[in-house]
């Protein structure tokens, strides 16, 4: 099933939560720095190993420090307009976080707003295509949670989500 939630997504005892990092994969503000502080400093030293992360794709860690089992750390793009593929990048930050949960047999995972701060996509925009992306994973997953700072973000979602699952069901 595809869920929201508001609140803080460092708290989520989900298989797997999903960071918007950056391509560094070394940390940064926004969703990625509180995931950070929150799984401990060997999420750094392990992430420091990996050589980055292109955008659009995905990596997976423990989480460590967390409630949840695993990271799963994405890169999705900055927006600049809309006519340099951000659409296309963005789909595949989340079906490649989604690929890689199958992958590794996790039933549960919690997203959020990917690219949505800093990296300044339209919010409604994004949330379609995350909400678009999880709905093609529902056989594969138990709960697909996207996980809102903001109230008002949540009302997007929840929307989405109506829309999308009547949608399937005609
Ligand atoms: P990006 O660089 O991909 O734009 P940001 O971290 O700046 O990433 O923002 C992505 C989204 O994450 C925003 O909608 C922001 O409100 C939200 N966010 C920030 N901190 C948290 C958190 N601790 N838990 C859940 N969502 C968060």
């Amino acid at each position: 099933m595809l869920q929201v939630c508001t609140g803080d997504i460092t708290r989520l005892a989900v298989d797997a939560i999903v960071n918007a990092a950056n391509n560094s994969l070394l940390g940064g503000g926004g969703v990625d720095g509180a995931i950070h502080r929150a799984a401990g400093p060997r999420l750094l030293e392990l992430t420091r190993t990996l050589g980055g992360c292109p955008t659009g794709e995905a990596r997976i860690t423990p989480g460590f420090d967390l409630p949840a089992r695993w990271i799963i750390h994405t890169v999705g793009p900055v927006w600049h307009g809309g006519d340099q593929g951000e659409a296309a990048l963005l789909r595949s930050a989340y079906e490649s976080c989604l690929a890689l949960a199958v992958e590794h047999q996790l039933r549960s995972i919690a997203f959020p707003a990917i690219s949505t701060g800093v990296y300044g996509y339209p919010f409604a925009e994004a949330a379609r295509i995350a909400v678009q992306a999880g709905a093609a994973y529902l056989s594969d997953m138990d709960i697909i949670i996207y996980c809102c700072f903001r109230e008002p973000d949540a009302t997007i979602y929840q929307q989405l989500i109506r829309e999308i699952t009547d949608e399937m069901d005609r």
